[in-house]
């Protein structure tokens, strides 16, 4: 008999990425199911993927937000459907196995913070830079939750402009305007730039205001919560060149008043789906 592996689900709002595994590293037979605007639609797919791999041990859940993680359930979506979807019962009741439930960032924090960029660090932050910005928390080993969970994603900072481009940006968060989501998130630069990031070069103006949007994100964090390590991830991320470029603006920042943490990319490839399998293993 084959040995029974775990499952797990990195929810989107666009689309549901799944796997298998033995370990939180051990990503087996990645699929991608598109995020139906029914729950029920998506739900059957992804209940039919992972029912295809015989009894699994547990199933972890690494999920859009907000949510209520207590109940385990999606709150404020714009996708009305999903709106107090149950997504952690639904997947109980399907299995019978204990399913482990959490934000996408605060799963992908906890497999950097374990097995990825932060090996053995307690205290540690990952935040994705992409269609939307977030983030997640480890404090003391363990991910917070808190009244809620945190969303660094509209933390507030200072708009800022380049000489090339006078005009201050109007940012795009349709709570908050210049939030960090709303300045320096994928659809942020199209909307400033015109074009989406990867079409910019690196030498591009739009990239000293996006290092500056980040630069500032992660002072604020390392004053908050005192990381060893901020790790940055998500599409808008791939332009490797910000890494120099954040970092050295975080240290005109900071103003020799704190040491920083290191500022890094991501250590695994899947870091959400490293995350719903490490959820899984915990539950
Ligand atoms: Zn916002």
């Amino acid at each position: 008999m084959t040995e029974a592996l775990y499952g797990a689900i990195e929810a989107g709002g666009t689309k549901f990425v799944c796997a298998v595994g033995g370990s939180a590293t051990d990503l087996r037979d990645i699929r991608r199911f598109s995020t139906s605007h029914n729950p029920l639609e998506t739900m059957a797919e992804v209940m039919g993927y992972l029912k295809g791999h015989g009894p699994l041990k547990a199933v972890g859940i690494a999920t859009f937000g907000p949510i209520d993680y207590p109940s385990g359930r999606i709150t404020t979506t714009p996708k009305l459907a999903w709106r107090d979807f149950p997504l952690r019962d639904s997947v109980r009741r399907a299995f019978g196995v204990p399913v482990g439930f959490d934000t996408d960032v605060n799963a992908a924090a906890i497999a950097e913070a374990r097995y990825g960029a932060g090996q053995g660090l307690e205290n540690f932050i990952y935040i994705t830079v992409g269609t939307g910005i977030g983030g997640g928390a480890v404090v003391g080993g363990k991910p917070v939750h808190g009244l809620l969970h945190p969303e660094m994603g509209h933390l507030l900072v200072r708009p800022v402009a380049c000489a090339e481009m006078p005009e201050m940006p109007k940012g795009v968060c349709p709570y908050h305007g210049n939030c960090l989501e709303g300045l320096a998130s994928g659809p942020a630069i199209q909307a400033r730039w015109g074009r989406p990031g990867h079409e910019l070069p690196p030498d591009h103006p739009a990239w000293r205001e996006q290092a500056d949007y980040l630069a500032q994100a992660c002072h604020n964090l390392a004053c908050t919560l005192s990381p060893q390590m901020i790790v940055l991830g998500g599409g808008v991320m791939d332009q490797a060149h910000l890494f120099p470029m954040i970092r050295a603006r975080a240290k005109e920042l900071m103003g020799g008043y704190l040491e920083l943490p290191p500022i890094e990319p991501p250590g695994l490839p899947y870091p959400g789906l490293s995350g719903a399998l490490a959820l899984a293993l915990e539950a």
